[in-house]
C-alpha cells in the first residue's frame, strides 16, 4: 500500500495553518486558530463519508467509520491533537520533501546553517532511501502532530472506499491543547464510546508507547529569620541561602540533564525568595510508583538533614500528584499492545516498546477510563526547527492502522 502522496498532500495543507497553543490561556481551546483546524478537519470527515461528525463547544472533533462485520466487536479509538508546540514558532511553515534520502546532510535551510544528519540525529540512520519532510529553518514543522492527523484521515479515507475490509466500528478523535497538557481536560470519554483507543502521535517508525512517567509536583518552603547583618552570627537563617543549599544537595545523576530512558529524576524548575522567605518548586518523575517514592523519601532525608543545620529556620516539603503512568490501565487488558504489535509485525517492523519521558493524552484517557497507548508516526526532533518526519515511516503507520482496525475483529 502506498499512501505517501496523499499523506503529504494533507500533511503539508495542515502545517500551513498555524495551531500554536499557549500554555498561559485561560480559554478552550488555548488559542482560537486551532479552531480553523479543527473545522477544516470536521469537513472534510464529512467530505470522505465519515458518519456521526461532531465539533463540539470545546472543539473536540469525533467522527465513525461504521463497522464493516456483523457481530459485536469492541469499538477502536484513533486520536491525534491539532496544536504545536508553544516551544517555537508555527507561523508560516513552509514544509519541503527531501526525496530518497542518502544518508548525507539534508540542508534545512542555508541561511541559517541548519542541518540534519545521523550526527545531530542517530535517529535519521533508519530512513536511509526514504522521503524526508522538514520546515524551512524559521519554525518547527508540526508533524507533531499532523503527521497523525494525515495517517488517521488518509486511513479513514482508504477504509470508508474498501469496505471489503474487515473491521468493527471506529471512531476519530481530534483534539486541541496537547502541547499544554490539557488536550482530554473536557473529552467526553462516555459520548466517544470507545473500547480501546490509540493516539497517533509522534516517533520513529515501529516505536510504540504504553508507559508514561508518574509526576509529581514538589514544593520546597523555607521561612528564614532575618537580622542586621552586622549582628547575624548564631541569629539569622537566611532562606535564601538555605534553600540554595537543599538544591546543591540533590544527586547530580538524579538530574533530567543526566538521566535517560528509564532513570527517573527531580528537577528544580524555579527558585524565588530572600532572607525572610523562599520558595522551590520542582517535578519529580520516574516510570515506577515505588522508585517516584524512594526519591521523595531522598529529598525528605536532605531537607531533614537541613532543618538540624538550620535549627532557626522552618523547612516545608510537600509532594503533589500530577499524573501516573497509563501502564498501569494498559497491562489489565493485554490484548490492547498485543494486537497492537501484531499490527506492526504485519507492516514488516519490529515492534520497539519505549518509556514515553513525559505525559500524554492517553495517559490521561486511560485513567478516565479509556486505554489508550501511542503508535508511532514516523518523525522526529519535535517542538523545534530540526523537526522531521519521513513519507514512509507515515506510510508504515497507516498500514499498522488499518492492520490494527481488522485484528480487533479477531
Ligand atoms: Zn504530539
Amino acid at each position: 500500500m502506498n499512501f505517501k502522496a496523499a499523506l503529504y498532500k494533507r500533511l503539508e495543507k495542515y502545517a500551513r495553518i498555524d495551531t500554536q497553543s499557549d500554555e498561559n490561556s485561560q480559554t478552550f481551546p488555548s488559542t482560537k486558530k486551532q479552531l480553523v483546524l479543527l473545522k477544516l478537519l470536521a469537513a472534510e470527515l464529512k467530505a470522505i463519508g465519515a458518519k456521526r461528525v461532531k465539533l463540539d463547544k470545546y472543539g473536540y472533533v469525533t467522527a465513525e467509520i461504521p463497522a464493516t462485520v456483523k457481530g459485536k466487536k469492541p469499538v477502536v479509538g484513533f486520536l491525534a491533537h491539532v496544536d504545536t508546540s508553544p516551544a517555537a514558532s508555527g507561523l508560516g511553515v513552509k514544509p519541503q520533501v527531501h526525496k530518497a534520502w542518502k544518508g548525507g546532510d539534508i540542508v534545512i535551510s542555508r541561511k541559517h546553517g541548519l542541518v540534519l544528519n545521523t550526527k545531530n540525529c542517530p535517529e535519521l540512520a533508519g530512513c536511509r532511501g526514504e522521503d524526508i519532510v522538514t520546515a524551512s529553518g524559521d519554525t518547527l514543522l508540526g508533524a507533531d502532530d499532523k503527521a497523525g492527523l494525515a495517517i488517521i484521515m488518509t486511513v479513514a479515507e482508504y477504509l470508508l472506499k474498501h469496505k471489503e475490509i474487515p473491521h468493527g466500528a471506529l471512531r476519530i478523535g481530534f483534539t486541541p491543547d496537547e502541547e499544554v497538557g490539557q488536550g482530554v481536560k473536557f473529552f467526553d470519554v462516555k459520548a466517544f464510546g470507545a473500547d480501546v483507543a490509540y493516539t497517533v502521535d509522534g516517533d520513529v517508525a515501529g516505536a510504540v508507547e504504553e508507559e508514561n512517567f508518574n509526576a509529581d509536583g514538589v514544593k520546597i518552603a523555607v521561612e528564614g529569620k532575618s537580622v542586621h547583618p552586622g549582628t547575624a552570627k548564631n541569629a539569622m537563617a537566611n532562606a535564601a541561602r538555605i534553600a540554595a543549599d537543599i538544591v546543591a544537595g540533590w544527586p547530580e545523576h538524579l538530574l533530567p540533564e543526566t538521566t535517560e530512558n528509564r532513570e527517573g529524576f527531580i528537577m528544580f524548575t524555579d527558585i524565588s525568595g530572600g532572607t525572610e522567605k523562599a520558595e522551590v518548586s520542582g517535578i519529580a518523575r520516574e516510570h515506577d510508583l515505588k522508585k517516584l517514592k524512594a526519591m521523595e523519601r531522598q529529598l525528605e532525608a536532605i531537607v531533614a538533614a537541613k532543618r538540624l543545620k538550620y535549627p532557626l529556620a522552618r523547612i516545608d516539603l510537600t509532594f503533589k500528584e500530577q499524573y501516573r503512568n497509563m501502564k498501569e490501565v494498559i497491562v489489565k487488558r493485554p490484548e490492547i499492545m498485543g494486537k497492537l504489535m501484531a499490527a506492526v509485525k504485519q507492516a514488516g517492523l519490529t515492534p520497539h516498546v519505549k518509556p514515553v519521558r513525559g505525559g500524554t493524552d492517553g495517559a490521561r484517557l486511560s485513567f478516565m477510563g479509556l486505554p489508550t497507548p501511542n503508535v508511532f508516526t514516523g518523525g522526529y526532533n519535535y517542538h523545534g526547527r530540526y523537526e522531521w518526519v519521513s513519507l514512509d515511516g507515515m506510510n508504515k503507520s497507516a498500514e499498522v492502522l488499518i492492520n490494527l482496525a481488522r485484528e480487533w475483529t479477531k
